[in-house]
């Protein structure tokens, strides 16, 4: 099954917020067997939305649309559908019980305007919506799904999730998906290395590049589910025998997740020193849930001060060398390891630019050092791309050094 979806929303169409709800639909869809094929985005009025509707109709048999059910003036998807499917809006006494519920329950009355979120298109089954006050619906209508829930993503998501068995039941999947994450290789040489397996209709393979990283997508369609999944794995098998040792995985994995779960099962503390990534390693490597088990802390140490008062990094080694160096990136990392009292120390210190940079050491050059007992390791890097990116390089750079060193272990 094929899906569209339409996000409602002046505020997204005038940058005043990032449609992350668009995301966060099309994956859950796709992993739940049904293809999203079509976005669109439209301001808050009844017209534009119905004309998606329209055009969103003529093409997929399930049809996505949020935001626009809030109680205010401006709030018209309601009304966009009923007046697409030439339905009624009908008032629901249990969907006012509900709003009224959600008030009280925070000690306050229902304000008269929020009534209007009891109304919903006849022949509509409700969405219950557990963190807000707008119920989202299901209508059926000439063969086609319409979906709608509300704008919110705190409110959405929840709601997205509990229709996922919806979405399988309907999903007929005829194709298969799957994500093979690489490290250290470059889409061109990828791209060279895989000539040979052409795209077609029923083989899809992509690309997209992260600082650092890329994502092959491959996508098979055959006659049902099981043909779909045989075909993308036989294709999975064969990239992964090709790009070897710059395959990291498939699916969900991240650079942190890997390195945890070395550090998991080596039995490995860590603790991090970042002076460019300003604290970046440390927010990535928490963003795994158990990373308490291996990770002690770490510390910004941006300025020189803080890089001698704390990481003990002596003066005439910044003062020779400079912050940016080998020697300061090693003295950092085993500062920090001495500090912290753990098995390994990273330090991480560069210049992430665009201010900053001198004849001899420009934008995006980067050291880490990663200290163990009796042991230290440095790397240069010169990495390109704005600030951010520079940071997001080096961030992964770290972590695939510390990946790299708990491997051969
Ligand atoms: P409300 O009751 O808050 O009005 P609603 O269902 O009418 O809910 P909208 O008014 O369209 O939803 O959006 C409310 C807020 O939710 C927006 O200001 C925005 O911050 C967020 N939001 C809406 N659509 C999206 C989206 N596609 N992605 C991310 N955030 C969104």
């Amino acid at each position: 099954m094929q899906a569209s979806l339409i996000v409602t929303g002046n505020e997204i169409l005038l940058g005043g917020a990032v449609d992350t709800n668009g995301a966060f639909i099309g994956r859950r869809l796709h992993q739940s067997g049904i293809e999203p094929v079509l976005k669109i985005s439209v301001p808050d009025t009844e017209k534009e939305i119905a004309g998606a509707i329209g055009k969103a109709f003529r093409k997929t048999s399930l049809i996505l649309v949020t935001g626009g059910l809030g109680p205010t003036r401006d709030d018209v998807t309601r009304e966009a559908v009923a007046g697409f499917t030439g339905k009624r809006l009908v008032f629901r006494r249990e969907l006012l019980k509900n709003i009224k519920a959600f008030f009280n329950k925070r000690g306050m009355e229902m304000p008269p305007i929020s009534s209007r979120q009891a109304f919903l298109p006849a022949g509509a089954a409700a969405v219950r919506n557990r963190f807000g006050t707008a119920p989202g619906f299901i209508l059926r209508h000439k063969g086609r799904i319409i979906v709608v829930l509300p704008g919110p993503p705190r409110e959405m998501k929840p709601m997205l999730e509990s229709l996922v068995p919806f979405f399988r039941s309907i999903a007929g999947r005829k194709y298969a998906y799957r994500v093979l994450k690489t490290y250290g290789i470059g889409e061109s040489v990828i791209e060279e290395t895989l000539a040979d397996i052409k795209n077609s209709r029923d083989l899809e393979i992509g690309f997209q590049a992260h600082p650092g990283q890329v994502d092959i997508k491959i996508t098979a369609r055959a006659a049902n589910a099981g043909l779909a999944d045989k075909k993308v794995d036989e294709v999975k098998r064969l990239i992964s025998g090709r790009l070897g040792r710059n395959i990291m995985g498939s699916g969900d994995i991240s650079f942190e997740g890997i390195a945890g779960s070395l550090l998991k099962r080596k039995r490995k503390t860590l603790a991090v020193a970042e002076s460019c990534t300003g604290g970046l390693v440390s927010n990535l490597i928490t963003n795994v849930p158990g990373s308490s088990d291996y990770f002690q802390g770490g510390v910004v140490s941006y300025s020189n001060e803080m890089k001698m008062k704390i990481l003990g990094v002596p003066q005439p080694i910044l003062k020779k060398f400079g912050a940016v160096s080998g020697q300061a990136a090693g003295k950092m990392a085993e500062g920090i390891r001495r500090v912290a009292g753990t098995d390994y120390g990273l330090g991480i210190t560069g210049i992430a630019g665009p201010s900053g940079a001198t004849r001899n050491k420009p934008a995006g050059l980067v050291y880490i050092a990663l200290a163990s007992a009796g042991r230290l390791n440095a790397e240069k890097h010169n990495f390109y791309g704005e600030r951010a990116e520079v940071k997001e390089r080096t961030a992964r750079a770290a972590l695939l050094m510390l990946i790299n060193h708990l491997k051969n272990l």
